[in-house]
């Protein structure tokens, strides 16, 4: 895709001027007392929470893209409801005019010395760092993968701001034979995902009269269909519904488009498999990004070791992180990052305060499960995998009361309000509604 293109025309559009350090001797020389990896939804979301309390120029943000783009709306680009540009807006407007946008890559961590080292040589220091990088697609793990985006219209991933704009015409076109979606053998971020283009595709072709003599597939490396046992019990319900077949422990390993084989291994047994497709979506390994996989930061999974209640690295007591790349062990979703958010609030701020951290993360996370359009099971639920739901109604059912807050509220609650620093999740509304009773 030509994001340079796009990029150009959106910043031109809106007149907004990137901001960006010109030398490499300023920067060499620059620390900020908060300095915030990555400008995505907790990157946004932190830095514009702490720039106006810290004052113009103590905040710094890295951040590569001049696009940011509202991930959770590609299921609904790759079903046909939405287009990407609405996904898409010019990172100078969602970052803070207080802060210093450093328009670069981290490629090293000096935590010892309080310092990060970035892709263009600079070194930054800081007091406070929040490492917000999120997740890194790993399509090249995936034999054949990248080829086959590139050269068969019939290959589509809702993943990449790249590819998901093939995934609705290729849903259009399908003529019938074998559909596939696929889950992969990592850590992803937005779980239900890979099965929300599954539903919306196969209401796609009933009612392009395409459903008869259609095979629907699930590939999943998963041996369930969904981590919170309320909503996978109803998502399997409609699964049986809707003549879907599941193959649980199926892990994608290689696709063909010359002879339109994906090829599968099953987890347990390590036996291969080779399905024909007709169509295929699917749902890259994911990892921390590089640069954060081989610093001492984190894990032995490889993602930012932080204590899963204050969200502070265990070992480095000013560094947090918040996020998909961090090792909270909630599901990866913006919903989660809002939960993140207040707690980071709290925790950083005693800090600078000279107090000690307190405020406690109970792992609240969020997935509108989309199964049609109009139709949305809005899981929400913590650590224990314990349905933690705003509503006082049964939101393990579809509703099309789901569906509305997904397409058209959320989308606002986003750019305004979480990427302001503004929402910090549900649980004042949460308790409101259920009358004070409950977390
Ligand atoms: C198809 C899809 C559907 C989804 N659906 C939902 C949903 O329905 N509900 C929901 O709540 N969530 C959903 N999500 C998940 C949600 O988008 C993410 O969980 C959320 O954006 C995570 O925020 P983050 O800040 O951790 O990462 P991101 O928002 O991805 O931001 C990470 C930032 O770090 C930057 N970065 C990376 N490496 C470096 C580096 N070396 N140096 C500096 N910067 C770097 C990146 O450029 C990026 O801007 C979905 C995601 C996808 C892809």
């Amino acid at each position: 895709m030509a994001t340079n293109n796009f990029s150009r025309l959106l910043l031109s559009n809106r007149g907004i001027c990137v901001r960006k350090f010109s030398t490499t001797v300023e920067l060499a020389q620059k620390k900020y007392e908060l300095l915030v990896i990555g400008g995505g939804t907790g990157g946004c979301s932190i830095s514009n929470k702490f720039a106006s309390k810290l004052g113009r120029g103590n905040v710094g943000v890295i951040e590569p893209n001049e696009i940011h783009y509202y991930q959770p709306m590609w299921t609904l680009v790759g079903g046909g409801v939405k287009k990407l540009k609405h996904t898409a807006m010019p990172m100078a407007s969602v970052l803070p005019d207080k802060a210093d946008w450093i328009k670069s890559r981290v490629s090293k961590f000096d935590p010892q010395n309080n310092q990060v080292t970035t892709s263009d040589g600079d070194t930054i220091s800081y007091n406070y760092l929040v490492v917000a990088m999120g997740m890194q697609l790993n399509y090249g793990n995936i034999k054949g993968l990248l080829d086959a985006l590139k050269t068969d219209d019939r290959v589509c991933s809702n993943y990449s701001a790249n590819y998901v704009k093939k995934t609705y015409p290729a849903l259009s076109n399908f003529q019938g034979g074998t559909a596939i979606f696929t889950f992969p053998n990592t850590p992803i971020k937005c779980a239900g995902a890979p099965q929300k283009i599954m539903y919306l595709a196969e209401e796609i072709f009933r009612k392009n009269g395409k459903r008869d003599g259609t095979k629907v597939i699930f590939n999943t490396s998963l041996g369930v269909i969904f981590g919170v046992k309320k909503y996978a019990d109803r998502l399997l319900e409609i699964i049986k519904q809707r003549n879907i077949e599941v193959n649980y422990k199926t892990n994608l390993i290689e696709i063909i488009p010359e002879t339109s084989e994906a090829v599968f291994q099953n987890l347990d047994t390590n036996e291969t498999k080779s399905y024909k497709y007709d169509f295929i979506h699917v749902t890259p390994p994911m990892s921390a990004p590089d640069a954060l996989r081989e610093s001492s930061l984190v894990n032995e999974a490889g993602f930012l070791d932080v204590n899963k209640g204050t969200l502070q690295h265990t070992k480095y007591r000013n560094i947090f992180g918040i996020g998909d790349c961090t090792s909270a062990p909630t599901s990866k979703t913006a919903a989660a990052v809002a939960g993140q958010s207040g707690i980071l609030r709290k925790n950083l701020q005693a800090l600078l305060d000279g107090k000690e951290v307190y405020a406690q993360y109970d792992g609240y996370t969020s997935c509108p499960l989309i199964t049609g359009r109009g139709k949305c099971i809005l899981a929400e639920f913590d650590y224990d995998a314990q349905p933690l739901e705003t509503f006082p109604i049964d939101q393990g059912k579809e509703r099309w009361t789901m569906y509305h807050m997904k397409k058209d509220v959320m989308p606002p609650l986003y750019w305004r309000i979480l990427l302001s620093g503004f929402w910090e999740g549900p649980r004042f509304y949460r308790k409101l509604m259920h009358f004070g009773r409950g977390k």
